[in-house]
């Protein structure tokens, strides 16, 4: 596809013309409104022009509308604020609204999806508002008025800010890019094709064959590269007899797929065995799909040829074509870190490298290796076996849940008695608890919530014919967390503008904290110190390896950026390279072992374009406001307390919340106690 997708911002003709109505406009409107507005009006205008395209009109049209739109006194500016809240807060309630009920069919427990229900269901009638928003020059009109800031200026000058002021500044952000159709449409192909590519991109299992022939792994087992790969490894562990050699074996897969010496017929092909150690193809000797059994004897074991990075370098040349039309986040890693997670990369690597340097790496990893009774190897970086099995009979729980309740209306009515449970007051409990509507899910459940006040949040639970089952309530008080959440940071937040959470991470670490309070939801006895101290391990070994995955992502965007013009056979080195290098670095010293390229393996490198550090900061997050509620005692006013900050940057969210930025001492903290405190014995 071509590179050369639309025109840059301004042509050198305009420009000149611009800047000439830009000085005019500037003395007229000082003129007019007094040396005191000197700095919005230049702000205002240069923000105005930063954005202006040839067919948003002439120099005069320009003019004009600078002239009737800017508010150069602190009542017309304070009018124009309250409308645009409001009317947005309507626009953006009421089309979250269609996108919920075009998606009912498809999320909600109530009969057959038709095609047409998937269309409604896919179907986004907010696509477009942006580039409406600049064609009738509503966003010129705040990008006239309000300021666009740096990621730099939110953190350093935002904590002296007022809420107000806040507020102003996410309204402007909503207009601080303006990407062409085109290149969406270039970036949205980019994305479909390489998750094509992912999604396609099965092992089967049973065709993996030993050097003895033995297959380790039973008939139709077909595993997603590379999620359901790393979750075998996690299951084999319970495996006494062939877990070892399962792993093993897994890894073997991997590193074929990392370093693309896997033969590419392999690749969702039942027709063929495979002994990945000395990667011979054959003919499948058995056959356990419904693919017919090969009689051709010729089957070439040539390799993908680099596949995995010609995709990943797709999606690069598409995330680039948006950096001329996003001014202040000019690259994809800056609009990642910047303008998503409003965390400076270099205090995400420092936090991912204070977690991948803790000395209790080594004391983990010597509690790991005395309960498998053996050195670790490089797979055991997904060790499993400290999740805590339940003290309570998965059964008995089911019956007492499913008599408690036998439809999602039952669980609806319980609200209020659920939360005052948690310490929310009856009042605020029945607050919450009327902004809330249970819906029967078809999946395991989620939680949608409203964006506009007079909607309510929508708790999607799965109700088996015979009632709740445990499994299904525990999913319902993490979707509860999150309905508690985002009722309060809509209705309870001082300006609808700030509605929300920073990220994502936020909201999770809410949920996770209603989840953990199941047992004692259930009015049962809650977790004991030593199933609480085994999660916490747990949760720090789990930071630990994503961690360095998050840094191999980051470092081959960097590598991305730094050599444009790579081929995929670069690309592909220059990954292997870097997975080795961090590996080195950072794992090597644990595991004895050099040069393992696994921390290659995640496929959302190749389809989503640097997403894998939200991972790692969403873990620290997460276990900041846990630990935040437990010192506090009561979850209700704590809850209430945080959830009503709204979307401000992460560190001073979480300072407001905790007293600290965001950072890895709550879970190095947590994890030094744990070890201490549970006396785990060997298995
Ligand atoms: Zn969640």
């Amino acid at each position: 596809m071509s590179q050369s997708v639309a025109t840059p911002p301004s042509t050198s003709l305009t420009a000149e013309h611009m800047k000439a109505s830009m000085s005019k406009l500037q003395a007229e409107l000082i003129a007019q409104y007094g040396q005191d507005q000197a700095i919005r009006i230049r702000r205002g205008l240069h923000q105005v022009m930063e954005f202006w395209r040839e067919d948003d009109g002439d120099t005069s049209v320009y003019e004009d509308f600078v002239r009737k739109n800017f508010a150069g006194d602190q009542a017309s500016l304070d009018i124009m604020f309250d409308r645009f809240q409001r009317l947005l807060e309507q626009l953006d309630g009421h089309m979250h609204e269609i996108i919920r009920e075009f998606r009912n069919q498809q999320d909600l427990d109530v009969g057959p999806v038709r095609t047409y229900d998937e269309t409604f269901g896919g179907y986004d009638p907010s696509a477009h508002i942006i580039d409406d928003f600049f064609q009738n020059k509503l966003a010129f009109t705040v990008l006239l008025n309000f300021p666009l800031t740096t990621l730099d200026e939110r953190i350093n000058l935002g904590p002296k800010w007022t809420r107000r002021q806040w507020a102003e500044t996410r309204l402007a952000q909503r207009f601080s890019k303006r990407i062409p159709a085109d290149v969406n449409l270039a970036i949205a192909q980019a994305a479909a094709e390489s998750d094509n590519y992912i999604t396609a991109y099965n092992i089967w299992m049973h065709h993996l064959v030993d050097d003895k022939s033995q297959r380790l792994f039973p008939p139709k087992m077909r595993l997603l590269s590379h999620w359901n790969l790393r979750d075998e490894i996690k299951a084999d562990y319970i495996d006494k007899e062939n877990g070892l050699a399962k792993q093993r074996m897994i890894q073997q897969v991997m590193e074929r797929i990392i370093t693309q010496t896997i033969p590419q017929v392999v690749i969702d092909n039942p027709r063929v065995d495979w002994n990945p150690f000395t990667n011979q193809v054959t003919p499948a000797a058995v056959s356990d799909s419904d693919a017919p059994v090969t009689t051709d004897t010729k089957i070439a074991n040539s390799a993908e040829p680099s596949t995995r990075y010609a995709m990943l370098l797709k999606t690069f040349h598409a995330a680039r074509l948006a950096d001329p039309y996003s001014p202040t986040e000019p690259t994809l890693i800056a609009r990642r870190f910047e303008e998503n997670r409003e965390l400076p990369e270099e205090r995400v690597q420092a936090m991912l490298e204070q977690v991948l340097t803790s000395p209790l790496v080594l004391q983990v990893a010597k509690l790991i290796e005395s309960r498998l009774g053996r050195p670790l190897e490089p797979f055991d970086i997904w060790y499993s076996g400290f999740r805590p099995g339940s003290s309570n009979d998965e059964r008995e729980l089911d019956s007492i849940v499913a008599k408690k309740y036998p439809a999602a209306e039952s669980y609806q009515k319980d609200i209020p008695n659920l939360l005052m449970k948690l310490g929310f007051s009856s009042d605020r409990a029945n607050y919450l608890a009327d902004r809330i509507v249970v819906d029967p899910a078809r999946g395991a459940g989620h939680a949608m919530g409203a964006e506009m006040r007079t909607e309510k949040a929508h708790l999607r639970t799965r109700v088996e014919k015979s009632g709740m089952n445990y499994k299904g309530f525990n999913v319902a008080a993490h979707e509860m967390g999150h309905n508690v959440e985002q009722t309060l940071s809509l209705n309870d937040v001082d300006y609808t503008l700030l509605q929300g959470v920073p990220n994502t991470a936020f909201t999770e670490g809410f949920a996770f904290v209603f989840q953990a309070q199941d047992m004692h939801l259930l009015g049962l006895a809650s977790p004991d110190v030593r199933s609480e101290a085994l999660k916490t391990v747990n949760d720090f070994w789990g930071t630990y390896e994503i961690a360095g995955v998050a840094l191999v992502d980051m470092a081959v965007w960097h590598w991305m950026y730094d050599h444009p013009d790579a081929t995929p056979e670069q690309l592909r080195d220059a990954t292997l390279q870097i997975s080795k290098d961090l590996w080195n670095k950072f794992y090597a010293p644990v595991f004895n072992k050099k040069d393992v390229v696994l921390l290659g393996v995640y496929s959302h490198m190749i389809d989503s374009f640097m997403y894998l550090p939200d991972y790692p900061i969403g873990h620290l997050i997460a276990f900041q406001i846990e630990e935040q509620m437990k010192k506090a005692g009561n979850i209700g006013t704590e809850f209430e307390r945080m959830a009503k900050m709204g979307r401000i940057t992460p560190d001073l969210w979480m300072e407001n919340a905790t007293g600290s930025p965001v950072g890895a001492e709550a879970l190095l903290n947590a994890t030094e106690v744990a070890l201490k405190q549970a006396q785990i014995p060997a298995e």
